[in-house]
Formats: C-alpha cells, structure tokens, sequence
C-alpha cells in the first residue's frame, strides 16, 4: 500500500500533508514515513517466518548504507532488524541507534584494522571478507587484541544481474567477492588460520534487480559451494544470499519480496532435505533498496521558471547534493506536486541551483507550475541522503519521520557554519 497519495488534492504521507512539514521545516526536505519502513521490512521478516524460520533460522540484515539515519536505524532495530555495515562509521551509528551488533555484519572490499578492532571489540555477528589479504590481517589484528573472528566469504558467482553498470557486482569484472573458481582455495586459507572461525558463505550481486532469476541462480552456485565446503569437512552455519531487490521508480515491476522467499525457501528447502546431516542454516539477507527506496521522498521548491525555445527549466532548491541518482546514473524519479494542479502543463526539465550541467533531478516532465509550488521527488528514500555532499557550500536537507498523523524532526538542515566548522585559516 502506498503511504504518498493525495486527500483533498494535497499530498500526503500517510495522514499529514507534506506541504505542512515544507512550512515548519522548509525545503528541500527529505520525508519518509515509518509505516512504509515498517512494512518494507516485514516483508521479509514475515516471509521468513512463514516459512519456518523464526529469529534462529533467518535474519534480515539492513544495509546502512541505503540510508542511515538513526532514526531509520532505530525504527528497524526496534523491529528485530540486524545491519550489514560497511565502514565503522556505520557500526557507529547502529550502536548510537539502539541497534544489536550482535546482528552486524560487515561487509566491504577495504576495511582498516582500526575498523576491524572496532567491529572485534563489538563483538559482531560477521565479517563478509573479500579477499586472502585481508583474512591475514584479520587474523593478525584479531589474534593481537586476544579475540575470534567470525567470518564468511564474499564469493562472486559471476552472474548477470543485468541492471545498470554502476550497480552491478556479482559479475567477473567486478571489484567485489572472490571468484568462484578460487573459493574453496581461499575458504582453505580462512580454515587454517588460528583466529578466525569460518561460519559462512555470502554473495551480492548487484542492485535493483527487477527479477529474482540471477538470484536464485547465484543462491543455486552457493549451494553448489556450500557442499563441495562441506565435503571438504568445512561446515558453515550461515548462508547470505545479500540484498538487491528493485523497486518501482517509473512503471518497473520488481518481483514480490514474499515471492522471491517463498521460490528461494522452496530450493533451500529442498537441498537441506537432501543434504542428510547438514547442519541447520540460518539464511540472511541484507536488503536496502527493496526497504527504504519508496518509504521516503524529497519535497522542494520552484524557485525560478525558465522558457526557452527548445527547453523549459523549473529550477528547484534542491540539487544534484541532495539527491545524486539522476546526475551519477541518470536514474528517473517521480516528480509529483503538492497540490494537484489545475492549470495547463508545459514541459520542463527539474534543475537545481548547482553550477553543473549534470545538475537535474528530472527531464522531459509535464507539469503545471509556478515559482512557490512545492513538489516532491518521488522514491527517494534510497540513496538518497546518504549519497548527498555539500559541493557548493550548500547544507546538507533535513529530514523528517511521519508516523500516522505525527511527524518529527529526525536531523536539522546544516547551516553554512556546520560545513567550515572543521577547517583553519
Ligand atoms: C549495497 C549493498 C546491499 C544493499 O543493496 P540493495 O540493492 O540496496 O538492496 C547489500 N549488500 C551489500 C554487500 C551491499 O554493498
């Protein structure tokens, strides 16, 4: 169900119209409603459950980085969501959200030893390693601090996820993961060194995926791993098929969460019944996307109306530092108005005031505007704030949180003065 729809011909998230928080918090504002949130996640947690995996057999690990405030953060976690992080900063924030690190699990091809002693120190869940050199240095910054780490490779099963470029890591070329044909090798390696205990096998392949095909083809070259392991008397306890579901930006049509899990349960299902002796899995999952992309959106202004003879320019006060997909992957956002319109369109392309051609969050757009109408960018939840920057000494937005008919603060617009707090003349 869509929390964003017009009553009385003003939009609204969930029940308080979005022009309401545009006017006690200003624009542009990133807004995201916790009922969308909650129900994103338990999609998941719900499949799970329904197909006998209860918090032992399945756990869903949300990735930090689709967005990280901690007020999302805190919402997931008081839902009984785990966190896959991939830097301490983002261990940093779970911990100041409340969350469980016993449910972190870190991922990452370029992690410190500093972050690795943080994570160690914090006892978390796992750490998804993608390559031998960095199992030696966990090895030796966990046998230095008198600790184990838990750990699973990051295996690359070289499938096609076919989604854009930019989003696409389970591929040969890709930086991520160890290829396949140098698993069992590398899981050797992990097997014979003194301070890591080897528990699991994890793979991503990429993101926004439309169709559940290359992931189940990916859980399907997993098993295949996870039994030649076993046979090679390395028995793991955890299998993490990653994140990657898509959503509806445009008029795509993403697979269903629940039947994704129910057809991914189905296989695993099946190979554990044939696996006689095998011990139970927990599976894992670490979506990000696929939770917050559509529970969130981005409301700004029109400030300037430009018409030429062969384009129109609305131009906004939010930019390409606020919400980088359209300028970085040419990505399309819905453009919807705060009020429903009444007058005749025209078309414009939505610009921000950033001193940058690439600076535009939507092209080709028919809408009936004029300077002070808000609008919101849709789906905007992902990816959004936490891609953003302050290039053009422009503050970061703030962020609001909807609850039924509340909304709240969840993070102040930057002042100028917050950007140079750091520097020195
Ligand atoms: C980014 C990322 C995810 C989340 O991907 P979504 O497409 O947002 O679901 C999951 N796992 C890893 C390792 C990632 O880097």
């Amino acid at each position: 169900m869509s929390h964003f729809v017009y009553v009385n011909g003003k939009l609204h998230v969930e029940q308080v119209p979005l022009d309401r928080i545009a006017a006690e918090f200003g624009t542009p504002v990133y807004v995201y409603s916790s009922a969308s949130l909650t129900e994103n996640f338990l999609a998941y947690a719900n499949a799970c459950r329904q197909h006998g995996r209860g918090d032992q057999g399945a756990l869903v690990c949300y990735s930090v980085k689709s967005n990280s405030n901690l007020a999302v953060l805190s919402l997931l976690g008081r839902l009984g969501s785990g966190f896959d992080i991939v830097s301490g900063g983002e261990l940093e924030r779970v911990i100041a959200a409340g969350g469980n690190t016993r449910k972190v699990i870190f991922s990452g091809v370029g992690k410190t030893r500093e972050e690795m002693r943080f994570a160690l120190s914090e006892d978390i869940l796992c750490f998804n390693v993608e390559s031998i050199p960095e199992l030696h240095r966990l090895n030796e910054v966990a046998g230095s601090g008198g600790k184990r780490a838990r750990v699973s490779l990051r295996v690359n099963p070289d499938v096609d996820p076919k989604t854009h470029p930019y989003i696409s890591t389970g591929l040969k070329e890709n930086k991520f993961g160890i290829a396949f044909e140098d698993a069992l090798a590398t899981y050797r390696v992990a097997g014979s060194l003194p301070h890591l205990d080897v528990t699991g096998i994890d793979c991503h392949i990429g993101s926004q995926l439309l169709d559940d095909a290359p992931l189940l083809e990916a859980l399907d070259k997993v098993i295949e791993l996870a039994d030649q392991l076993q046979d090679a008397g390395i028995d793991l306890h955890h299998l993490d098929i990653g994140g990657g579901i898509g959503i509806t930006y445009d008029d795509e049509k993403p697979v269903a969460v629940a039947d994704y899990l129910s057809r991914l349960f189905a296989r695993i299902d099946r190979w554990r019944a044939e696996r006689h002796g095998g011990r139970p899995m927990t599976i894992m999952f670490e979506p990000g996307r696929s939770i917050v992309g559509n529970a969130g959106v981005l409301v700004t202004e029109v400030h300037y109306l430009k018409h030429g003879s062969s384009k129109n320019f609305a131009v906004v006060d939010a930019a390409m530092n606020d919400l980088m997909r359209p300028a970085m992957y040419e990505a399309w956002h819905g453009v919807l108005p705060l009020s429903e319109p009444r007058s005749p369109a025209r078309v414009y392309d939505i610009v921000g005031p950033v001193c940058e051609s690439g600076d535009w969050l939507a092209r080709e757009r028919s809408l009936a505007v004029a300077p002070g109408d808000l609008l919101a960018i849709m789906s905007a939840g992902a990816y959004g704030m936490t891609m953003a920057s302050n290039y053009n000494t422009r503050g970061r937005a703030a962020e609001v949180l909807v609850e039924g008919d509340q909304f709240r603060l969840i993070r102040r617009r930057e002042k100028p003065s917050d950007l140079f707090a750091l520097e020195n003349i």
